[in-house]
Order: structure tokens, then sequence, then C-alpha cells
């Protein structure tokens, strides 16, 4: 056998079990592209939010703040403000308490963040618990610490053929054809795509589009300690980034796994949404992308072993959570790969599996 582990996907998932596995076994990563995190991991909002999802996700996210805090500088502070105009009072209501937000008046508001529109804002919530993930950073440090031990992780190697040996796996790649014991599906967006490659049941992933554009700091503001804001119900955000403002239609588009790219009307809609909430209008766009997140039916990410073959692990469905939930979920999938009792709560784990779609 080439590995003990085969990680088919060089995104986050696959990096962050590669960094875990390494301790167990050989581990031999596949990435299609040239260069890692050039889906779902490269174009993500990059924050840290522990409220955020279902409760199966917020466990999840819970699980991994230890680990964020041990690594130096990957965290930092940002914060999270909602913005509602006044017939939007349910849906604020409902968001203020399910991400635990204190209201504020929009005065308090305005003072955070200046170009907020008085005439049209009629609630504001503020809360300082979600932090910015310097997501290149967790990268670079989980594929640092799978390649000190020996891990090899390869770009440019697409998986275009999976067969099934009697202790293990066989894949053909664009790099060559490699052996191993056990086959870990950290594909994003293409998982179904791998799974049926392997003659595996796919578990019905949708890859949802998510578009994004940059724009220059409003008014020449520094935004750099404004919170990211968003409108109830996340029909957009904004969020600053790198002195400029990152702000999203947050769409969710189903579509097909491809290399996503934002849909010119869903920004500029998106951007209204955006632009009504503030003084300052958009005047130009300094880039723009969208990425897929993949959500599994319930929209709770997969972890575990295929129901009927336990040598194929799905390490899947990160949705919107990838990289806040990746040092939970990495560590739970090398327990269970490992068959020691899980770190977190048997319950969580439980709701996790594979399993539950029988
Ligand atoms: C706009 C946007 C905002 C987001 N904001 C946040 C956020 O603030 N916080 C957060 O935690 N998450 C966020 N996310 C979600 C996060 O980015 C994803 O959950 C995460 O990146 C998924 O990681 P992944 O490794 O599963 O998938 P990917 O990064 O897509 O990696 C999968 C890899 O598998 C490879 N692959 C597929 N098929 C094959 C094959 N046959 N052979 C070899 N390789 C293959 C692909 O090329 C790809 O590189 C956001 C996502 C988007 C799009």
């Amino acid at each position: 056998m080439d590995a003990d582990f085969l990680i088919i996907g060089g995104g986050i998932a696959g990096i962050s079990a590669a960094a875990r596995l390494s301790k167990l076994g050989s581990v031999l990563l596949l990435e299609t592209e040239a260069a890692f995190a050039h889906h779902a991991s490269g174009r993500s909002a990059a924050l840290f939010e522990p409220h955020y999802g279902a409760p199966a996700v917020v466990g999840l996210s819970m699980a991994s703040e230890p680990d964020f805090r041990a690594r130096e500088g990957v965290l930092s502070p940002r914060g999270l403000m909602l913005v509602a105009k006044a017939d939007a009072r349910e849906a604020f209501d409902h968001d203020l308490k399910a991400m635990a937000f204190d209201q504020i008046s929009v005065a308090e508001a305005q003072a955070i963040v200046p170009i907020l529109n008085p005439d049209i804002v009629a609630y504001a919530g503020h809360a300082t618990h979600a932090e910015d993930v310097d997501t290149d950073l967790l990268l670079q440090g989980f594929l640092r610490e799978a390649r000190s031990r020996g891990a090899q992780a390869l770009t440019g190697a697409k998986v275009t053929g999976i067969e099934k040996l009697a202790d293990g796996w066989r894949v053909t790649s664009a790099a060559g054809t490699f052996t191993g014991r056990m086959l870990i599906n950290a594909a994003g967006a293409w998982v179904d795509q791998v799974a049926v490659m392997a003659g595996i049941k796919p578990l019905g992933f949708t890859p949802n589009r998510r578009s994004m554009a940059r724009i220059p700091a409003p008014g020449g503001h520094d935004v750099s300690g404004w919170p990211m804001m968003f409108g109830p119900g996340e029909d957009w955000y904004a969020k600053p980034d790198a002195g400029a403002l990152i702000v999203s239609p947050a769409e969710e588009h189903p579509m097909d796994p491809h290399d996503a790219w934002a849909d010119d009307m869903v920004l500029a809609e998106g951007l209204a949404r955006y632009e009504e909430m503030v003084t300052e209008s958009v005047t130009r766009l300094i880039s723009n992308w969208a990425g897929l997140r993949t959500f599994a039916p319930d929209r709770v990410l997969v972890i575990g072993r295929d129901l009927r073959e336990p040598s194929f692990f799905w390490l899947a469905g990160q949705g919107g959570y990838g990289f806040q939930t990746s040092p939970a979920a990495s560590r739970l999938a090398a327990d269970l790969i490992a068959g020691r009792a899980p770190e977190i709560d048997p319950g969580l784990v439980t709701q996790l599996s594979p399993t539950r779609f029988g």
C-alpha cells in the first residue's frame, strides 16, 4: 500500500484531516487543482461565529474554539452587527435571539459604523463574539503539521477512477495510480461524485453558490474596526477585509459542482440591499468572486465511516462553516478512524454520522 490514508480534496477539510491522520499512519492527499484551497476554501468570508448554523454545527464550532485559541494569530476580534428596517421586526427579533446579540439603539450603532442610514435603519443588534479567521495561516499550519510527519500532499492530481481492493483502494489520478488502506472523501462540492466513482451510495449533497464583491472603503473611512454587518434573515452581509469591504448578497443558489463565479445580477441586487442601509453608495467594485457552500440535506456536516463500506470515510457537507468547524471536525475524523472515544459529546457524534441517512 502506498499510504494508510488516501485523502481526496485539498481544501480546509482535507488538509486539516491530513494533519490529524499523519499522527496515525502514512497520508497521501490528492488535489485536482494546481494550488490548495482553490475552491470554497479560497473564497470564504473567514469568520468564526460559533452561534451560526444548526445545533450540531454550533456544537462543532464551539468544540473548535480551544484549538483556534492555541494557534497564535489565527483569530482576531471582529464582532457582528445586525441592522434592520422597520418592517423587518420579526426577523430581527429572531436573529437577535438565535445569535445571542444585544439590542442597541440606532445612534449607538452609528457610533460604531458611521455610514449607517438613520432614516432607514430602525433596529440594531451587536455582539462581540465573532472573530476573523486568518484562513491562510490556519491552512498553512495544518499543512506544515501534516508534512512534518511525512504526509504527502499532491496538487495537479485529479482523481478520475477509484477501485475497491480486498484490503483497501486503488485510485487513478492525474499524478499517477496510488493504493491506500482507507479513503477519506473531503472533495467539497464533489463529494457525491467521488462516492459514485468509488461505488458508494451518494448522500444527496447540494452545492450552493454564494457571491461576493470587494468594494473600496465607503467614504474613505477606516473600516478596520467595524464589525461584520448583516441584514435579518442573512439577506446580505458586509465585512471589513484588508482595508476594503467585502459585500455578499448571501444567496444560496443550488448548482452542480464547478469552478463558481459571481452572478452579476445577484451581486447587484445584494449590493442594493446593503446600499439601502448606508449613506455611501457603491461606485465601483475592486473584484468579485463566488464559491460553493455544500450542504447535506439536513445542513449538518457528515463525518464518519460509510454505513456499508467502513473503509470509505465521509468528511463532507461543511456548508458555510468549513473553517470554523475544521479543528474539531478533523479531530473527530481522526478519533473515529483510530477507533478511540471521540473528545466531543457522543450525542453530537451521532448527529454528524453518515449513518443517519440509512
Ligand atoms: C462566500 C463564502 C463565504 C464563506 N464564509 C465562511 C466563513 O465565514 N466561515 C467558515 O467557517 N466558512 C465559510 N465558508 C464555507 C467554507 O469556505 C467551506 O465550508 C470550506 O471551505 C469547505 O472546505 P472543503 O475542503 O470541504 O471544500 P473545498 O475547499 O472546495 O475543497 C475541496 C477540494 O476537493 C478537490 N477535489 C474535488 N474532486 C476531486 C477529485 N476527483 N480529485 C482530487 N481533488 C478533488 C477540489 O478541487 C477542491 O479543492 C464560506 C464559503 C463561501 C463560498
